[in-house]
């Protein structure tokens, strides 16, 4: 049968729909055709540039009509930089287009017709949340700058400001400019490998509003580096703590496993609903801590605890979901896989005086089929795994040990689909409720967090 669509075609197409990195997709008799720089909305004219079996890719060529969701951004980055994707989208047609996402998703894949989504829990301030930003350091025709990537590629746009940055994070990247430039340090090149000063990585504390900056350089000797951390300091007196960490990786990972602190504090303490969260330059943190604590705080509440419950928190991370449940249950075990995140969460148990949570480090899909099978009997499991959701034998274990209530959160509606028909299609469970919540705003992520319970 000959293709619908062909490469190099020209053809007119209303965008419908957002694609995961903030593409636009247009539907072409049924056909899906993604479209990089449009917004659900608009009228426009492709040439297509990719033809796959299930599939196209589209160049536009022309803009037909505008959609009414879109606005200017206000970046003035936008058009070039990598790091949001959808700032041309009002932030309340944003969220809408969120959480029809998740409503689609879940009805499309999940092929659950009749569950309400309840409203997206959107952002007061859109802008400025992130607690964390990592920024390049780079040459531009001999002048030092710091920025971010260009979209698709390594080519740094300097950066003045980043409006989801904290305001405070720019005159940081400055000063750390200006010491590059007065004392002559060889900035790193990532072509060959060579030079010295890769990225400036800013850490905040949401709660103190304490500041950890952190030089990333591609060898252990920084020249003058204390006077650095002393010009920072008096520029900024929340700085509390500043790192240089060496990577000397040819790779595009930004740091590396040593870190020497060059002045002040080890560690910023941020604080999730009252209870205390270490944060060191490699720790895993989320990165927008506002939105975080009103996900989990829906999280808790979906599990609806009462002191008498042993609770599995699969996934786990650093403890932040696992210690919150652990005040509200008898007990509470996590289970993650990564090492230094296993640590830190018994770190943050400990800082937090929680007694009733204990870390195992493992794979989700070994380790609960195996408490599955020693008798463990968990009232409920939360999960909130990456991006790939669930191993199958995540589900199976679930299914065998039956827990009342599953509290599911997810960074990725499709594969939170795909695992809860298979969780649902057993017959022992109910898909009860849907809340999806922005945490990254002007980018096309959503977080989605559901509760099941038994049938
Ligand atoms: N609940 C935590 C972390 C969620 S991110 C929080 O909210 O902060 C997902 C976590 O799953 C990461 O910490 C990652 O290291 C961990 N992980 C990835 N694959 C895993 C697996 N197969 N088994 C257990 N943990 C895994």
């Amino acid at each position: 049968m000959d293709k619908i669509i062909k490469l190099n075609d020209e053809i007119e197409l209303d965008i419908v729909d957002l694609g995961d990195a903030g593409e636009g997709i247009g539907k072409y008799e049924n056909f899906a055709v993604f479209v990089e720089d449009t917004v659900p909305g608009d009228k426009v004219l492709v040439k297509i540039t990719k033809a796959k079996k299930s599939f196209a890719k589209g160049q536009v060529i022309k803009l037909i009509k505008e959609s009414e969701l879109r606005q200017d951004a206000p970046c003035k980055y936008f058009e070039d930089c990598g790091g949001c994707q959808i700032q041309n989208i009002k932030y309340e047609n944003q969220l809408k287009l969120k959480e029809n996402k998740v409503s689609n998703i879940i009805k499309r894949i999940g092929g659950f017709t009749g569950v309400e989504i309840n409203p997206i829990i959107g952002m007061e301030n859109s802008f400025r949340y992130r607690n964390k930003g990592a920024f390049v350091v780079s040459k531009i025709d001999g002048k030092v700058v710091i920025g971010l990537y260009k979209k698709k590629s390594h080519e740094v746009i300097p950066v003045d400001d980043c409006l989801i940055q904290d305001e405070k994070v720019k005159d940081i990247l400055e000063g750390v400019k200006k010491h590059i430039i007065k004392f002559d340090v060889k900035v790193y090149n990532r072509k060959n490998n060579s030079g010295l000063v890769r990225n400036v990585v800013v850490r905040k504390s949401e709660a103190t509003g304490e500041y950890m900056v952190i030089i990333v350089t591609n060898g252990s000797k920084l020249p003058m580096s204390k006077v650095l951390a002393k010009t920072l300091v008096e520029g900024n007196d929340k700085i509390v703590s500043v790192y240089q960490n060496i990577n000397k990786k040819h790779s595009s990972e930004i740091l590396g496993e040593d870190s020497k602190l060059l002045f002040g504090q080890e560690k910023i303490i941020d604080e999730i609903d009252g209870l205390k969260f270490e944060i060191s330059p490699l720790s895993f943190y989320q990165v927008n801590s506002v939105q975080t604590e009103k996900l989990y705080k829906k999280a808790l509440e979906y599990c609806n605890l009462s002191r008498e419950e042993l609770v599995i928190d699969l996934y786990s991370g650093i403890g932040t979901i696992s210690l919150l449940l652990a005040r509200e249950a008898k007990e509470v075990i996590g289970i993650e896989s990564v090492k230094p995140a296993v640590v830190d969460a018994r770190q943050n148990a400990k800082i937090n005086n929680i007694e009733n949570a204990r870390f195992m480090r493992a794979k989700a899909e070994d380790k609960l089929p195996e408490l599955v099978k020693d008798g463990f009997k968990p009232e409920v499991i939360v999960l909130d795994p990456p991006r790939v959701g669930c191993d199958k034998k995540v589900l199976d274990a679930i299914l065998e040990v039956k827990p009342e209530k599953i509290v599911y959160v997810s960074c990725k509606p499709s594969t939170l689909a795909r695992d809860l028909k298979i969780l649902c299609e057993s017959g022992e469970y109910t898909l009860e409720e849907v809340t999806p919540v922005d945490m990254f705003g002007h980018s096309a992520h959503v977080e989605t967090v559901v509760k099941l319970i038994k049938a």
